[in-house]
This record gives structure tokens, C-alpha cells and sequence, in this order.
């Protein structure tokens, strides 16, 4: 199992990924094995602190994916935008399909218990302040930081976490870097830790 994988609209899934996938429930969601057994501690663990953390998104296949843009896209278009207009603000938070990250099992949409969708301030919350400061312990990095829009292609989102081991967890997060510079940087070193 590669736990970098890249997976943006540059990068799709390699074709019959979800295929070879383990899949594991937390919370009622699927994640790669790995990745929910560290999930579930990393939550348990926040528990044990008096922080609950919901799971509110983990893998999607091709097909849900698919009908989660349709569904923005007609929304957005009910708003009153074109449709290129439409697909474009899409695009900003739901990757075309194949080039979602949630399509590798890898990652994961987090939120309070009061909420029970995405949440743009979850940052200043509890339950984001504890993940920012541990999440790494466990393997986890924020996917898509703030002040690197320009390098991953998606606005700055508090709630999506990706599994990627340890070891690259504490570099991706002591210094700062996105999953695109850690790859380019430093992936022959950090293979599986
Ligand atoms: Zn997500």
C-alpha cells in the first residue's frame, strides 16, 4: 500500500485502484485498513481528552463521487451560474472523478458532534485545535492548508485530513510544507515509516 500516493486532477487514481482496496468502517464510513485502525485511536485518543470528533466522509467510489458533483453543480446553477461557472466553483471542493482523494481510502472529512457537514471555521474549534496540534502522532497531515491553494489546486480546508504514516506526518507538519513539496523534496527518503 502507498500511503503518498498523489492524487489530484493531475494525477487520477491508477485505473481498478478501489478494486485492490481493504476497506475498514469508522463511524459507519469505509477507510483503507491501516488508515482506520490509526483513525480510531487517533479519535479514541481525543475522547480520552474530552473532544469528540465526528467522521462525516471517507471513501468514495467513483460513482458516489460523480453524483456528488452533479448534485453542487445543479446547485450552484440554481444560484443563478452558467454552467461552466457552475463546474468551475465545483471544482474548488470536489475533485473531478478518479482525482479525488477520497477515492484511495486515504482520507478523511472531520467535524464537531453539533455539526453534521463540513464546517469552514472548524479550525478555531476544539476539535480542530486538537487535531492540528496531534493529528501527525497518528499519521495524519491537513491535506489542503491555507496559503497553499496555489501548489494543491484547493481551497483551504480545516476538516480534510489524509493518512500518509508517521514519519512523513511530522516533517509535513514541523515544517510547514503541503503533500506536493513533501513529495518533491523529500519522497525517496520517506517511503513507508
Ligand atoms: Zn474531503
Amino acid at each position: 500500500m502507498d500511503y503518498l500516493i498523489l492524487v489530484n486532477r493531475f494525477e487520477p487514481l491508477p485505473e481498478g485502484y478501489g478494486e485492490k482496496l481493504k476497506l475498514r468502517t469508522v463511524q459507519g464510513k469505509l477507510f483503507e485498513t491501516q488508515t482506520a485502525i490509526m483513525l480510531e485511536t487517533m479519535l479514541d485518543d481525543a475522547l480520552d481528552d474530552g473532544i469528540r470528533i465526528r467522521v462525516i466522509s471517507g471513501y468514495r467510489s467513483d460513482d458516489y463521487q460523480q453524483m456528488l458533483r452533479e448534485r453542487e453543480i445543479s446547485s450552484n446553477m440554481g444560484l443563478g451560474m452558467d454552467y461552466l461557472s457552475a463546474v468551475r466553483k465545483t471544482d474548488k471542493t470536489l475533485a473531478p472523478v478518479g482525482c479525488s482523494e477520497h477515492g484511495t481510502g486515504l482520507a478523511a472529512d472531520l467535524c464537531t458532534c453539533e455539526s453534521d457537514d463540513v464546517e469552514p471555521e472548524f479550525h478555531r474549534t476544539a476539535a480542530g485545535k486538537w487535531l492540528c496540534k496531534r493529528s501527525s502522532e497518528y499519521g495524519f497531515i491537513l491535506r489542503y492548508p491555507r496559503f497553499k491553494e496555489h501548489i494543491t489546486g484547493i481551497d483551504y480546508e480545516p476538516w480534510h485530513y489524509r493518512y500518509v504514516g508517521r514519519g512523513a506526518a511530522k516533517l509535513i507538519s514541523e515544517s510547514g510544507i503541503c503533500l506536493e513539496e513533501f513529495l518533491h523534496f523529500y519522497s525517496d527518503k520517506y517511503t513507508q515509516c
